[in-house]
């Protein structure tokens, strides 16, 4: 079966789906993206996913390209056509299509719109998951927007590469001051010692994650206490259990920082319990 995208109105087989040479997406990541999980064949959280669209498309002025509503009919059918039973669904807006030109194009340029989706392979996750991943951590060059879910992900790209040269799963920035501020494609946290659970705060420098909204639900169901504040990378090496959210890995645990074990080496209890937990606090249309 091949798999289906959506671009710019129309569904075509993959090979066929291409954007222009002047899209300024592909000429200066002009754009935005947002990654969905879809379990049993629906969408997770779509309004949450969004809300947050709306929020990136506004920070850096470009239109939303539709009603959230028609969005949604779009996602649901590529997911449907991709035959997508657990998996994602990628979905990214540019400024649309312009001659070369720093400044923004002329008013009226329409934004472009791609979705894509399909299968991830559930028991290798849940294998990982079982096993625990390791992490680096290496120094956050990123700009100081990355509230804004951007497609310019060259530093996010780099640091993945450097984890998996250094048999890593992920890699977590540090800011000039010690401090983890998220991995390349996740948030980062941490379980103290006295079990409270630490993930940094939201501002400018990491990224809302949904699936850092949704757990921070779950960790107040389960009583557990919550701290949303930076944590140093020493504190990490203390830490009785790590791990890292993101909606396409849930909630994975982390066993080594820089190649030291976390904890006694193993998953933790509390990471084990948010992931089995997650899913009874996230919304399904
Ligand atoms: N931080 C970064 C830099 C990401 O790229 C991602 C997801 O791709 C996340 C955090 C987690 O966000 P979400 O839970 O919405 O997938």
């Amino acid at each position: 079966m091949s798999r289906i995208a959506y671009v710019n109105g129309r569904y075509l087989p993959l090979r066929d789906a291409a954007v222009n040479v002047e899209d300024r997406g592909y000429q200066f990541s002009d754009g935005v993206y947002e990654v969905c999980e879809v379990r049993a064949g629906q969408l997770i959280d779509e309004r949450r996913h969004l809300d947050r669209l709306a929020y990136s498309l506004k920070e850096l002025r470009i239109a939303m390209p539709m009603t959230p509503g028609a969005l949604g009919v779009i996602l649901r059918e590529v997911v449907r056509r991709n035959r997508v039973h657990w998996g994602i669904v990628y979905l990214q807006v540019t400024r649309g299509v312009s001659r070369r030109d720093h400044a923004f194009p002329p008013p009226g340029t329409r934004p472009s719109l791609v979705v894509t989706a399909r299968n991830l392979d559930l028991a290798h996750s849940e294998r990982m998951a079982a096993e625990g991943i390791a992490v680096i951590t290496l120094p956050d060059n990123r700009w100081e927007r990355v509230d804004i879910k951007s497609v310019s992900l060259l530093p996010n790209v780099l640091a993945k590469q450097a984890a998996r040269e250094q048999g890593a799963r992920e890699a977590w920035f540090v800011d000039k001051d010690g401090r983890v501020t998220e991995g390349s494609s996740s948030n980062a946290w941490i379980v103290t010692g006295d079990g409270k659970v630490i993930t940094r705060h939201v501002d400018h420098g990491i990224l809302k994650g949904i699936t850092r909204t949704v757990l921070i639900d779950v960790i107040a169901a389960q009583g557990l206490a919550l701290e949303e504040r930076a944590f140093t990378v020493d504190e990490s090496y203390r830490a009785r259990e790590a791990f890292v959210t993101s909606a396409s890995q849930i909630v994975m645990p982390v066993v080594r920082i820089d190649g030291r074990s976390v904890g006694n080496g193993a998953p933790g209890l509390v990471a084990t319990a948010l992931r089995r937990e997650f899913h009874r606090f996230t919304e399904t249309a």
